[in-house]
């Protein structure tokens, strides 16, 4: 899919013309020379392991609707990735890990009304606080612990997730 067709862009975001143009990762507008450049958006995902099992979200939202997810989400302007990490486990579960440990990142796509977002999500192994239940806020429909050795991949909704969870099980267990 062409990177128009992607973002739905049809005229110049600054001067409304429609004499727009692809150019590598940017669209370009031949009336006024402005470049809207599209990068990746940043984005999070943690993998909390209690007993051989993760802390998985079921997604109450499209995309990947009733699908798992691990918690996580679009890192913010400003912030850094642990920032947005920590704030979207305050969202989604409720509570913040002790200690973040980068694992890995990977890419992703994630459509949004009709709309391909590109993402390079980030994933965290965290250590969760003892004696704190997380619980479901936000975009989390429920959340749910899955051992890690019943984990079916058809079940998951995004195939970054499914990489890193395929990486912390080789290298872990
Ligand atoms: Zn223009």
């Amino acid at each position: 899919m062409s990177l128009l067709q992607e973002t739905q862009i049809t005229h110049c975001p600054r001067c409304g013309s429609a004499s727009i143009i692809e150019f590598h990762n940017a669209v370009a507008c031949r009336a006024c020379g402005y470049k809207l450049f599209i990068n990746c958006a940043a984005a999070t995902g943690c993998l909390a392991v209690r007993d051989g099992s993760l802390l998985m979200v079921v997604r109450k939202k499209d995309p990947g609707k009733g699908l798992l997810d691990l918690p996580g989400g679009f890192v913010d302007f400003g912030e850094s990735l642990e920032t947005g990490m920590r704030r979207e486990l305050n969202e989604e579960i409720g509570l913040a890990p002790e200690r973040l440990t980068y694992l890995t990142s990977g890419p992703n796509t994630y459509l949004y009304k009709d709309v391909l977002y590109h993402t390079v999500d980030c994933f965290f192994t965290a250590v969760m606080p003892v004696g704190i239940e997380p619980c479901a806020g936000d975009d989390a429909e429920s959340l749910t612990w899955v051992h890690l050795d019943d984990i079916d991949e058809e079940k998951i909704a995004f195939d970054s997730v499914k990489a890193a969870i395929r990486l912390y099980k080789e290298k872990y267990r």
